[in-house]
């Protein structure tokens, strides 16, 4: 077969249909993400960014795309002030460890990178260390949550409480912008995900490709446009050895919706850059101004509405099951939805998002 972009014979099949020699996938690759940014017009000259390594494929392909784009010259060369963050999930020996390969993976670059372990969500200080130090930490609390809660809602946690640490740093080291390595193939794992947690309306600032709910620091996914598969040809290429396998190991509903979207990558190669695409459509309708946003992860908070949403009636029905038969108030449903009393659902549209206020129902003695 021949490389469609030259004549040179191809090595590579992207989505069952694309042929490419080595030289023109890279390339292509590096095109993909500069693109991404290209079309945003958001970043300025020496714009300062933080950019998050979990040390997966796709992060180290980011660290990557980031040192080729600053090392260009002239009018292609990528203008930005890097810094680079990882959060350590658990303090085994085995994270530690790999985090110091991500050091090095950095310093080969002439990168620091700035190593955090994700219990510091729980300290009011400043969080930030001395740059490639890993300061060892005794709070376990969230290893403990891992072994109390169910493992969706672990999972939806985590997540809210690194985009947290990821603001904080950033705001720490005067950076409005923030790089994440999210792929086409993670992205539409994450919508299918949103929808079946009840964070559907959420959509926007979670898949999409800028993330604007916090008011001076935008969070962005410049590699939005690859895939998983592009990402493992890319690491194989350049010889890269990522740390983590974030492919799925553990149970739970995202999970689940992992080896469903793997399977339609793998035999429908074109559709989950379709749902991605559709994602990126789905704006809210929602009247931004008077607005609340959830405490826990920024999103606006469900304004009261004339329709009976599926929460409303899920609480009407609780407190139907509940109420004691002697008495005959009235009740008032729209009015009782905003109060802390609720057990399914505490603080829900007050100061949590519907998400939020179901995992906080789980996880109030870890957040
Ligand atoms: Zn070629
Ligand atoms: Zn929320």
């Amino acid at each position: 077969m021949i490389c469609r972009k030259c004549d040179a014979s191809a090595t590579i099949l992207i989505r069952k249909e694309y042929w490419y020699c080595n030289t023109c996938f890279i390339t292509n690759t590096n095109h993909k993400f500069r693109a991404c940014l290209g079309k945003s017009k958001t970043l300025s000259s020496n714009e300062k960014v933080l950019i998050c390594l979990s040390g997966g494929a796709n992060s180290i392909v980011l660290l990557e795309l980031v040192h080729s784009g600053i090392t260009l010259d002239g009018t292609k060369k990528l203008r930005v002030v890097p810094f680079f963050l990882h959060i350590i999930e658990t303090a085994t020996e085995d994270a530690i460890r790999k985090a110091n390969i991500i050091i090095d993976q950095c310093k080969k670059h002439n990168f620091n990178l700035y190593v955090i372990n994700i219990n510091e969500y729980y300290s009011t200080n400043n969080v930030l260390p001395k740059p490639n130090i890993i300061t060892q930490t005794k709070t376990e609390a969230l290893n403990n949550m891992k072994l109390n809660v169910s493992t969706t809602i672990y999972h939806d946690a985590i997540v809210k409480i690194k985009r947290n640490l990821f603001l904080r740093v950033a705001s720490e080291l005067s950076c409005k912008i923030i790089f994440t390595a999210e792929t086409t193939t993670q992205l539409a794992k994450r919508l299918l995900t949103n929808l079946a947690i009840g964070r559907g309306s959420q959509v926007e600032y979670d898949i999409g490709f800028a993330d604007q709910r916090d008011k001076t620091i935008r969070i962005l996914r410049p590699m939005k446009d690859i895939s998983n598969e592009e990402i493992e040809y890319f690491v194989k290429l350049k010889q890269l050895n990522p740390v983590y396998d974030h492919s799925n190991t553990e149970t739970g509903l995202q999970s689940v919706i992992d080896n469903f979207v793997s399977d339609l990558q793998d035999n429908y190669p074109a559709t989950v850059s379709t749902v991605c695409k559709t994602a990126d459509k789905i704006g809210s309708m929602e009247n931004t101004t008077n607005r609340k946003n959830c405490t826990l992860c920024q999103s606006i908070v469900a304004l009261k509405s004339a329709k009976l949403t599926a929460v409303e009636a899920t609480i009407f029905s609780r407190q139907m099951c509940f109420k004691p038969s002697a008495t005959n108030d009235k009740i008032e449903v729209m009015q009782s939805i905003s109060e802390d009393k609720n057990p399914i659902f505490p603080n829900i549209n007050e100061t949590l998002c519907y998400g939020c206020s179901r995992n906080y129902s789980e996880l109030n003695t870890y957040l």
